[in-house]
C-alpha cells in the first residue's frame, strides 16, 4: 500500500520530526513481509530489531490512540534506517531533497 495521507502531510511538514524521512510509515500501511524474518509479526522478528526506537517513536508505538501504535517498522531520522544524498560539493541534502513532492 502507498503512503497514507497523514504520513504524506508529516513528510512535507518541516516542523515534523519525520520531515523528509524516506522510511516514514505507520500502522495504516507500510512494509510487512519484506522485513519479516519470523512469526509472530513483532519488531524483534523483523530487520527493524537492529534499530532501537528513540523516545519519540517509542511514545507513538506504545500509545493506543496513536496511528503508529504497535507499528513494527516505525523509525525516524534519529533512530531508524538512514539514507543520504549529497550534492556535487558534498553538502548533505538528505532531509530536504531525498523525497520530492510532485503535484
Ligand atoms: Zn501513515
Ligand atoms: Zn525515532
Amino acid at each position: 500500500m502507498s503512503t497514507c495521507e497523514e504520513c504524506q502531510a508529516e513528510l512535507f511538514d518541516p516542523s515534523n520530526h519525520r520531515y523528509g524521512y524516506p522510511f516514514i510509515t505507520c500502522a495504516n500501511y507500510g512494509v510487512r513481509y519484506s522485513i519479516m524474518n519470523d512469526l509472530p509479526y513483532e519488531r524483534k522478528n523483523t530487520s527493524m530489531r537492529f534499530f532501537e526506537m528513540c523516545s519519540t517513536c517509542e511514545k507513538e508505538y506504545t500509545d493506543l490512540l496513536d496511528r503508529r501504535y504497535h507499528a513494527q517498522p516505525i523509525g525516524c531520522w534519529k533512530c531508524g534506517p538512514q539514507l543520504t544524498l549529497y550534492d556535487n560539493v558534498g553538502q548533505d541534502l538528505s532531509r530536504s531533497k531525498i523525497i520530492a513532492k510532485y503535484n
